[in-house]
């Protein structure tokens, strides 16, 4: 059974391609969150041909969402020979915008030099190709299987998902006894299998001052020059006591093993609009701090060192005057070593890859977070063919031979932790 299905996934090879660029071609950028619809019915319809019971899901009422963007999601139910346990595997269909720097259409789906360029190709249409094709396989093989294989197209996973893969979660589509292990084909490379990823909270600060004319400074007080202040605290004292901190969790890549901080924005003044600011001293200035943290860091400290050092200028800064509001928060997501999913998938990588996994974790959140915290369900790990590195890259790309590989070690994984035992 297991080298006539890898032969045939071998031989699949020109339809993993041909899937990938159609999904492609379909151009779903997030934001706003185009075109949604046509690419789960893309995925929908396949399946549903191929015998799934689908079901479109639209996260109606959810930040986004509207008749010109709704939140459509795909999943595919295909029920097995007997009773037994169920096989997820989830992709975002949503892509980040193309950007510049491309040297070819971002949504052409150009095939060259045995790759697929496009937008979404690495992160995650190929994941999500080679998933579809591993179960196609196992079906034109005739293998028996108990339980049953699942697959979801989910939206909005780069704007946090919450109109996808969260809002499923609420519904059940995550939890047992639905469903009992989760793959998501994110480009995590195709020899490794990510156990999960870092906590993230973003929260915004705002400095406050007192408007006048910008000729007359001394007659205001500027929020910009109370943020300057912040950040060369957050700089000079809260950078290099982030970096002294290390984690035990195996994070890829080696320089996210240590807590870190972005400033996603800043903005002070007035807005600038078409042309330039009016002359005028700024009564607020705002940032937007992404602070990545540790398993071994409690949230509530992430927060509580930010607010001291506030605090601290609120005391020594005349004038200092502050508001921080909490924005979005993750607690890190693990999933144990010995859970039968992560077993499965690198025994699989061992077997067809003949080369032992690496075991990583995520310096960002991915949907994981929503399959544990609301879904309760903790036996999931990302695993898909895309190299990381390439994700919202210009010129991105996937290998072919990984998504044929990626799909081999998925049919595989998937027959091995349903049990099955031959073909019909
Ligand atoms: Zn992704």
């Amino acid at each position: 059974m297991r080298e006539a299905l890898l032969r045939r996934i071998e031989g699949m090879r020109d339809d993993v391609v041909a899937l990938t660029v159609d999904l492609v071609r379909v151009p779903t950028v997030n934001p706003p969150g185009d075109a949604y619809t046509a690419c789960a019915e893309l995925v929908g319809e396949r399946l549903r041909r191929r015998g799934y019971a689908v079901e479109y899901v639209r996260a109606e009422g959810v930040r986004g969402d509207s008749a010109r963007y709704p939140r459509t999601n795909v999943v595919g139910r295909l029920a097995g020979a007997a009773s037994g346990p169920c096989v997820h595997f989830n992709s975002h269909i949503d892509v980040v915008e193309a950007g510049s720097g491309w040297t070819m259409d971002p949504f052409a789906g150009v095939v060259k030099d045995g790759r697929v360029y496009g937008r979404g190709t690495c992160d995650m249409k190929g994941g999500l190709a080679a998933s579809m094709i591993a179960i196609e396989a196992i079906i034109e093989e005739g293998i028996r299987f108990p339980g049953a294989l699942e697959i979801s197209g989910t939206v909005d996973e780069e704007s946090g998902g919450y109109g996808g893969v969260g809002y499923l979660a609420t519904k059940g589509y995550f939890s047992r006894p639905r469903v009992d292990h989760v793959i998501i084909p994110e480009p995590l490379n195709v020899d490794r299998v990510c156990i999960g990823h870092r906590g993230v909270w973003w929260g915004e600060v705002e400095t406050l001052g007192r408007i006048a004319h910008g000729s007359m400074p001394f007659l205001g007080d500027s929020a910009i020059s109370h943020m300057v202040a912040f950040l060369h605290k957050v700089e000079t004292e809260l950078l290099p006591r982030l970096r002294e901190r290390t984690t035990a969790q195996p994070v890829e890549p080696k320089e996210a093993r240590r807590s870190t901080l972005n400033i996603n924005g800043i903005h002070g003044g007035q807005p600038e609009g078409d042309g330039y600011p009016a002359p005028t001293v700024a009564h607020s200035c705002r940032t937007m701090l992404d602070r990545r943290f540790l398993v071994e860091e409690p949230i509530e400290e992430v927060k509580a060192e930010i607010v001291a050092l506030l605090d601290e200028l609120k005391r020594t800064r005349r004038g200092f005057e502050y508001v921080i509001r909490d924005v979005m928060e993750f607690l890190p997501t693990f999933t144990p070593l010995d859970a039968p999913v992560v077993k499965a998938v690198a025994d699989e990588i061992r077997r067809v890859l003949g080369r032992e996994p690496a075991f990583i974790a995520s310096p960002g959140t991915y949907d994981q977070k929503h399959i544990a915290r609301i879904g309760h369900l903790h036996d999931c790990i990302a695993y898909g063919p895309g190299i990381l590195d390439l994700a919202h890259q210009p010129d991105e790309y996937v290998v072919i031979d990984d998504m044929v590989a990626a799909a081999q070690v998925m049919a595989l994984a998937a027959l091995q932790l349903l049990g099955a035992t031959g073909r019909d």
